[in-house]
This record gives structure tokens, sequence and C-alpha cells, in this order.
């Protein structure tokens, strides 16, 4: 009888590379796949020198039903994290049917693959952004969800999918953990987030520009109805989320029934906070320039993390500065990334 094991798709992106560490040092069996789209391969040896301990890696696409139907018949697959998928919002839009694709139509196959081999626990990606303009703050899991662009409508798709399918099969055990705004890296400065092209979140945006790679932050907006006009998200560490994976992956093995549950740390921060306390971090003047608001933002948004703590035991531990000084060692030590 070979060991369980975790299948973790989208390994050696932002969140899977970090995820991969925390299941390590776990003592899990990991096997990660990814196709490299939007990653390295130089980051599995990273992942691997972090956690002193090796993991199995496939490069494979998760719509190639018979690759990942042959990992499951070769090892011994408990459960799976399902990371892979497209996450930039503006390019959903112009590439909308990429976004289905691979967001919806791979995780149609992949479910199905699972389906088959008897895989009956998942963790699924999804994100805040199934919550469109919330109407109060902080967001909990019964708000009403909305989506206004093609990559929210893929999660916000493939949620409804889960539901419905849990629904029909009862046996299957799926968190559903809906992300805030991940940022930061692991603290060894190895992994950390590597946009390919410029970035569109703000935490790598302004690590770009201290590092040199950009002249200057343009911040979105400052009539805000927030604390200083500009826009308010719950910004969480890339390693508080990954330990909420692996104390979703807890509750599956211990508890049958399916959840969703938010992942952020309640605290609500606004883009000039965030350039201020990055400015500290780093020791680094960021020049920001007012611009006009960004299509589609919102104002705020922030999470109710009051069932994640009552259901997993979970709460996000680490502050802003944490979040910073992570940031800025991961972006120094690699400038240009991988
Ligand atoms: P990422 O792009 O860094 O990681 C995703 C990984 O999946 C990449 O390594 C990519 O190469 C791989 N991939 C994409 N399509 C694939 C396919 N068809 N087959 C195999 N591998 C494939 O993104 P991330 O920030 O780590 O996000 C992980 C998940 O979390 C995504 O589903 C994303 O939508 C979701 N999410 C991210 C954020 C965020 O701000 N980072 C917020 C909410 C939700
Ligand atoms: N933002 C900004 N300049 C940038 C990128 C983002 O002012 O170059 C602002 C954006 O308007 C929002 C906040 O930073 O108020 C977080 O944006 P991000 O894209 O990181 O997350 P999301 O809006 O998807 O929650």
């Amino acid at each position: 009888m070979t060991q369980p094991s975790v299948l973790v798709t989208g390994a050696s992106g932002y969140i899977g590379s970090h995820t991969c560490v925390c299941l390590l040092q776990n003592g899990w069996h990991v096997i990660g796949i990814d196709n490299f789209s939007n990653s390295s391969p130089n980051v599995i040896r990273r992942i691997e020198q972090i956690a002193q301990r090796s993991m199995s890696f496939h490069l494979a696409d998760i719509r190639d039903s018979s690759a990942i139907s042959e990992l499951c018949r070769q090892q011994n697959i408990t459960a799976v994290i399902h990371f892979a998928g497209l996450k930039s919002v503006s390019e959903s839009v112009s590439k909308p049917l990429d976004y289905f694709d691979n967001n919806v139509c791979g995780s149609v196959t992949l479910l199905r693959v699972l389906q088959q081999e008897g895989v009956r626990q998942l963790v699924f990606s999804s994100s805040a952004t199934v919550y469109g303009e919330p109407n109060t703050v902080p967001v909990t899991e019964d708000a009403p969800t909305s989506a206004t662009n093609p990559y929210g409508r893929s999660k916000l798709i493939v949620e409804q999918m889960l539901s419905d399918l849990i629904q029909a099969d009862p046996t299957w055990r799926i968190a559903t953990l809906r992300y805030f705004n991940p940022v930061g890296a692991h603290e060894s400065g190895l992994i950390g987030e590597d946009p390919r092209d410029i970035p569109n979140n703000l935490m790598p945006f302004i690590a770009q520009v201290a590092v040199g790679r950009r002249h200057e932050l343009r911040v979105f907006g400052d009539d805000y109805p927030t604390i200083d006009g500009s826009g308010v998200r719950d910004y969480i560490h890339v390693m508080d989320l990954a330990r909420g994976h692996l104390a979703a992956l807890h509750r599956l093995s211990t508890h049958a029934g399916s959840f969703t549950v938010n992942l952020g740390t309640g605290r609500g921060i606004s883009v000039l906070q965030a350039v201020a306390a990055f400015e500290q971090a780093s020791g680094h003047t960021i020049p920001t320039r007012r611009v006009a608001r960004r299509s589609g933002d919102i104002a705020t948004c922030y999470a109710s993390p009051a069932r994640a703590a009552a259901l997993l035991g979970w709460q996000a531990e680490y502050d802003l500065d944490k979040m910073c000084t992570d940031h800025w060692r991961w972006q120094r030590n690699n400038p240009d990334g991988y």
C-alpha cells in the first residue's frame, strides 16, 4: 500500500508552490502537476529546498484526462487541491474562451477523472471576486454572488457546478475557498509571485517599482468613500493562505459534507496604506501618481473570517508589515523573477 497522497494542480504557481511547502512540511506526500503556462520549472527545486523533502512532479495539463487518470492509478491519491487555471481579469475580457476552456472545461475534465478513479475530496481555489460589488463589509459567505467579467464568471460557474455535483453525489467532500488578496512570499525569499507581464495586482506592481523595474505606481482612484479615497482590500499573506488549505484538507478528511469559506484577515487596507507599509519594509520610496478609477474596480472589500475560524480553526497570523517584508525579500533577491 502506497502512502496517502494529495494531488496539487497548478503546483508551481504562486499559491500552489507555497501550499506545497506547507504540505511537505506537514508530512503529506505531494504529487504536483502544472503545464508551466504561468510558472517556471525552477519552482519545484526551490519548494524541495525549503521543505527539505522531495515531491513528485509531472508536467501535465488538467485537460489531459489520460495523464490525470494514469497518475491517480499509479499513486494512492486521497485528495486534490485544484489551483490550476488562468487568473487575469483584464486578459479574461480579451480572451474569454481561453478562460472558459481552462478554468471551466479544465475543471470538468479533472472532476470526471476523479469521479471515475474514486477520488472524492477536493479543495477548490475560488475568489472574493464572486461577491461582485458587496453591499456590506465584512463580506460573509452568504452574501449574494455575481460576476462582472469572464474570470469571475468562470469561478462562479465552477462553484455552481461543484454544488450540483455534491447534490447528485453526497459522497463528495468539497472545500470551496474564496481567497481575498494574496500577497507576500515565503520568508526564505526563494519562492514568490512572478508575474510574466506587467502586473495587474497592486503588491507585485509596488515591488517592481521598489526594485527599479517600473518608475511609478498609478493609484487608481482617489475619490472612493474610504479612509483616504483609495481602494480598500483584504491583503492576506500567502503562507497564511497556504495553511488554510491544510486546515481545509484536515476538515475534509475528518468530516463528511462540503463547505465554502472566505480566506482573508478581516482587515481592510487602502492602496496608500499598502504603499506606506511597503516603503517602510523596503526602505525605498515608491513614486505614485493619482489617476482615474480602474474600470470594474470596487471601493471596499474585506472578509468576515468568522466561518473559517469556526469550521477550520484557522485564522490569518501575519500582518501587513510581514507581508511587505517577505514580498520585498523575494523581489530583492530575485529582481527578474525565477
Ligand atoms: P498562478 O498563475 O501563479 O498559478 C496557477 C498555475 O496553474 C500556474 O503555474 C499555471 O502554469 C498552471 N496552469 C494554468 N492552466 C493550467 C492547466 N490547464 N493545466 C495545468 N496547469 C495549469 O496563480 P495563483 O495566484 O497561484 O492562483 C492559483 C489559483 O487561485 C487560481 O485558480 C486563481 O484563479 C485562484 N485565485 C488567485 C488569486 C490571486 O490573487 N493570486 C485570488 C483568488 C483566487
Ligand atoms: N491598484 C492600484 N494600482 C495598480 C494596481 C492596483 O491603485 O497598479 C489598486 C486597485 O484599484 C485596488 C487595489 O489596488 O483598489 C487592489 O487591486 P488588485 O488588482 O491587486 O486586487 P483586486 O482589485 O482584484 O481586489
